[in-house]
């Protein structure tokens, strides 16, 4: 039965879970400005999309009269307008929790990266100067006496923070609101946490609210010991800003996997030293990608066999076919 249905899904994305979408499902493929060219009654028959990684607006929405679900590939959605989705009674779907260890640990390894130079430790081996030139130099930075300020104490700061706290270092979070049964101490402003510490870790999500939310104001509070890691979305960070603070010494040194315009990255953060920098991996491991695409394609089989989703956005958690 679902071999009868019309998916669309565009081109690349991750291999194995298109693969077994392309067996499963009657699969369109096309870029969303191809959609726009097709004939209105094949854009009819398309009653589910396949985002490993496409954008979805309102427009391909719009086009596409019969669409019942979205299933994206990810926690973050900002490529797909879950609002209007919402309003045309389109269940969008994402795949949380099941990449939470691995985010997790890529943050904690950025993180100890950024502050004790390891990469540039690794370099200075392998161009053979510890043999030539002798001991690389002491690094400035240390997690010693660190105070950890989280930006986003969700699914995945969690897991940082149980990650952290093995470290003995002070763990105090900002959200708009506070998470019961932890005692990391809570800010409700993200000036006054950036006040309390030197380490800023973000993962929120990329949204309206939070875009350009970490400015030069809040680099400022963090104080020239400031280290600033990024594993959110890149938008979140005026990256300016920031690439002004790391020149200037406003702050030491930041540690970032995503960026405003991903894949480019500006060639001014590429050749600067206190930086430690990662092209969006914070998930990219084989198990963890393959666990990501089986919550894609069970979100799709359980809205086709039962009417509702496994795992919907909150935008549209309350949507349900007449099969539920
Ligand atoms: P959750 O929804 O579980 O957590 C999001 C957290 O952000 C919550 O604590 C929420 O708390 C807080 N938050 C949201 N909006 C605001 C705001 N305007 N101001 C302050 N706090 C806010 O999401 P996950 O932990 O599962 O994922 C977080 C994000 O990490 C994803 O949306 C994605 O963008 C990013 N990510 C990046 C990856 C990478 O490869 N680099 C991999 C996976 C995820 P509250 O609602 O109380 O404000």
């Amino acid at each position: 039965e679902l071999k009868s249905i019309k998916l669309l899904a565009g081109n690349g994305g991750h291999a194995v879970t298109r693969a077994r979408i392309e067996e499963m499902f009657d699969t369109v493929i096309s870029s969303p400005e191809d959609v726009a060219k097709m004939q209105a009654d094949e854009r009819a028959q398309i009653r589910a999309i396949a985002s490993l990684f496409i954008p979805v607006d309102a427009a391909l929405i719009d086009l596409l009269p019969n669409l019942e679900i979205i299933s994206s590939f990810g926690v973050g959605y900002d490529h797909i307008d879950a609002q209007h989705a919402a309003k045309k009674n389109v269940v969008v779907t994402h795949t949380p929790s099941v990449l939470d260890d691995e985010v997790a640990d890529t943050t904690v390894g950025l993180l100890l990266n950024t502050v004790r130079e390891l990469y540039h430790a690794e370099q200075y081996l392998r161009e053979n100067r510890w043999e030539s030139e002798g001991n690389y130099p002491l690094s400035s930075l240390s997690m010693r006496n660190r105070t950890i300020g989280i930006f986003g104490l969700g699914r995945i700061g969690r897991t940082i923070a149980k990650r952290l706290s093995g470290f003995d270092v002070a763990i105090h979070y900002h959200s708009r609101n506070p998470v019961d049964g932890v005692d990391f101490t809570y800010y409700s402003s993200l000036e006054e946490m950036a006040e309390a510490v030197d380490t800023l870790i973000s993962v929120v999500p990329g949204t309206a609210a939070t875009h350009h939310a970490i400015n030069a104001n809040i680099l400022k509070l963090l104080g020239s010991r400031g280290v600033l890691v990024n594993v959110g979305r890149g938008p979140v960070v005026d990256e300016e800003a920031l690439i002004a603070a790391l020149k200037d010494g406003t702050i030491a040194a930041a540690g970032l996997d995503v960026f405003e315009e991903e894949p480019k990255v500006p060639q001014a953060l590429r050749e600067m030293k206190n930086v430690s920098l990662l092209p969006h991996v914070a998930s990219a491991s084989q198990d963890t990608r393959n666990a990501m695409g089986a919550l894609v394609i069970d979100n799709l089989e359980a809205w086709f066999k039962t009417g509702q989703a496994k795992t919907p956005t909150p935008e549209t958690a309350h949507i349900k076919s007449s099969k539920a």
